[in-house]
């Protein structure tokens, strides 16, 4: 696959991505210089341990700056954690806004989330209404950063590692919303996630790649899906030892005995108000 046909692969999933979060894949683009530069906003800064966060005078998360700061130091270390990585070279650039309206002002879409990984920066919708998603961008950045572009066959990996390491839609973890899915017979087989994740649905297909790479993490490790990363087709039997059918089904027994009985999950409000 060329680099354009790629970049047009990446550019599907973005547009699917309007009820939660967006990446860009577009590499001229520095959306960090193009807020900066924009006088409309009134951008304050402070930047430790190699995160600079930026928010706007009088805001909401003005007043809540030393709570974000260590929420974004806490995500940038989970996030890691989570690849299996111990650190990074440039210094990301988390902004705080107050509106999907900000948002659509900066990079032209109203997403509540925003990964500029190519400038390092992340965009992130925060006010009394919306919980930010600091560590679902930040593993966008790092992944891309520390891991590359993906080979075509991850691109379901993309959202599936971010929404995995972020761990939480409201108050339900990643596997209760896959098992939701699974219980109720709307998974397709795991050949359809791996071949058409864009036409799943963003919240249903997003949940089951974040289940499975949960699954394949604590299973095989974390570098095991750094070589998925590169390769998921290719890889898979010989990395993991099982053919696609027999990893569906232990992934599928893993989840059933991870999801506590009895568990309900409210779709309805998370297909009308997001994750936040
Ligand atoms: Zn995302």
């Amino acid at each position: 696959m060329n680099r354009r046909t790629l970049y047009r692969s990446f550019i599907v999933i973005l547009l699917s991505m309007v009820i939660t979060t967006g990446i860009s894949a577009k590499k001229d683009v520095d959306y960090v210089k193009k807020a900066l530069e924009d006088t409309t906003f009134t951008w304050r800064s402070a930047e430790a341990k190699g995160v600079r966060i930026y928010y706007q005078l009088d805001s909401f998360a003005e007043k809540h700056r030393a709570m974000l700061f260590r929420s974004v130091t806490t995500a940038v270390d989970e996030a890691l954690e989570c690849l299996g990585e111990s650190g990074y070279e440039r210094t990301l650039h988390v902004f705080y806004l107050e509106s999907r309206k900000e948002m659509d002002r900066i990079v032209g879409r109203t997403y509540s989330g925003f990964a500029n990984w190519t400038a390092s920066g992340v965009f992130v919708v925060f006010n009394p209404e919306w919980r930010s998603f600091e560590k679902h961008e930040i593993t966008h950045v790092l992944t891309m950063e520390l891991w590359g572009t993906p080979d075509a066959t991850s691109n379901w990996m993309i959202e599936g590692i971010a929404v995995y390491c972020d761990g939480w839609c409201r108050e339900y973890s990643v596997d209760e919303i896959a098992f939701h899915y699974l219980s109720r017979g709307q998974l397709p087989p795991l050949r359809e996630l791996f071949d058409n994740f864009a036409t799943l649905g963003e919240i249903r297909a997003g949940f089951y790649a974040a289940s499975l790479i949960g699954f394949i993490r604590h299973t095989y490790g974390a570098e095991a899906l750094r070589s998925l990363w590169h390769n998921s087709n290719g890889a898979l039997t010989e990395l993991l030892g099982v053919d696609v059918d027999k990893l569906e089904t232990s992934w599928k027994n893993y989840l059933k005995s991870n999801v506590k009985k009895g568990t309900t999950v409210d779709l309805e409000t998370i297909k009308d108000k997001g994750c936040g």
